[in-house]
């Protein structure tokens, strides 16, 4: 795609190349094929959060598309997460230090149960834990992205001063209000949950999709809120989960906080800017969204798409 930061068009957005702040490239399908899928839908760079031991080390990524890697995620034995997670046997500090690009991804809960609304996997480390590995990573030179749902652990973890929460499901206004005063970043990954409503493998029961859209209706309420109080919103899609394909699935994430209500430009300003400043990226290169401006596809189609959808057609 061709990048050139002079043309730009009076009817035109210029902005920078967006990027996705939670991708798991080791998921999936090739990580290579992977990676290519998000440099073809127009994203600059992805934040991969956690590969099983670091099996992403090494791995050469297709040019221009910048990865940033957490490396493996820090969860407990015996808890979530083992399939992305950091396995071997070293201590906290040594597992924090292997973190290559600035970012430790750690698993503070499990995942959002879809047989029981707001039931949540266990909590896999205190507060005082957390806090803990927050230190570290800061005395390390790395900040803390976390994964984490209930209102209860998201608290916990802008209270222990975590750059940014990942889901994090069930959250409440009030903690909110705190991420928007402390300047804590929100991936809301809400695709992941909103695609699994259309259920193509036949995996869930009636009853379990109904709880599965009370999550992610009640999550876009949230995410309304949060644009709202001025929390910074990236978009973040957690592709290479379970129905949430690689590449395209940003076009989903950023329908969907459309559907939430918050506006096209808002949501293209989010989408350009916001995950910059979580990745402390560069501003540049630019990108002009435009037919006769040598478009990015996908912010192009995502902006008629969000257009039609705002005027009430399909
Ligand atoms: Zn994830």
């Amino acid at each position: 795609m061709a990048e050139n930061p002079q043309s730009f068009c009076p009817t035109g957005l210029t902005l920078p190349r967006p990027v996705d702040t939670h991708v798991h490239l080791s998921l999936g399908g090739d990580p290579q094929d992977n990676a290519r899928l998000h440099l073809a839908a127009g994203v600059a760079a992805v934040r991969d959060a956690g590969d099983r031991d670091g099996c992403l080390k090494g791995v050469t990524w297709p040019e221009p598309l910048r990865v940033i890697r957490t490396g493996p995620a820090l969860f407990k034995a015996g808890f979530y997460g083992a399939f992305l997670g950091d396995n071997r046997d070293l201590s906290l500090v040594e597992k924090i230090a292997s973190a290559p690009d600035g970012f430790v991804k750690v698993l503070l809960t499990g995942l959002v149960s879809f047989d029981e609304y707001g039931k949540v996997g266990p909590r896999q480390w205190s507060r005082e834990e957390l806090r803990e590995i927050v230190r570290l990573a800061a005395a390390a030179g790395r900040k803390v992205m976390v994964h984490v749902n209930s209102d209860a652990a998201c608290r916990d973890a802008v209270k222990a001063g975590v750059s940014s929460l990942e889901h994090g499901y069930f959250i409440a206004p009030d903690t909110l209000k705190m991420m928007a005063d402390q300047g804590v970043f929100w991936t809301p990954t809400v695709a992941a949950m909103a695609n699994q409503v259309d259920d193509p493998g036949g995996r869930f029961t009636r009853e379990q999709i109904q709880i599965i859209k009370r999550n992610y209706k009640r999550h876009l309420e949230m995410i309304a809120y949060a644009c709202e109080l001025g929390v910074k919103l990236t978009i973040g899609t957690d592709s290479g989960s379970y129905n949430v394909p690689h590449g395209v699935s940003y076009l989903r994430e950023m329908e969907l906080f459309v559907e939430a209500g918050i506006g096209t430009p808002e949501v293209l300003r989010i989408a350009a800017l916001n995950g910059r400043e979580l990745l402390n990226l560069p501003p540049g290169p630019l990108l002009t969204v435009d037919r006769g401006c040598q478009p990015a596809e996908f912010l192009e189609i995502s902006r008629k798409s969000m257009l039609q959808k705002r005027h009430g057609s399909k």
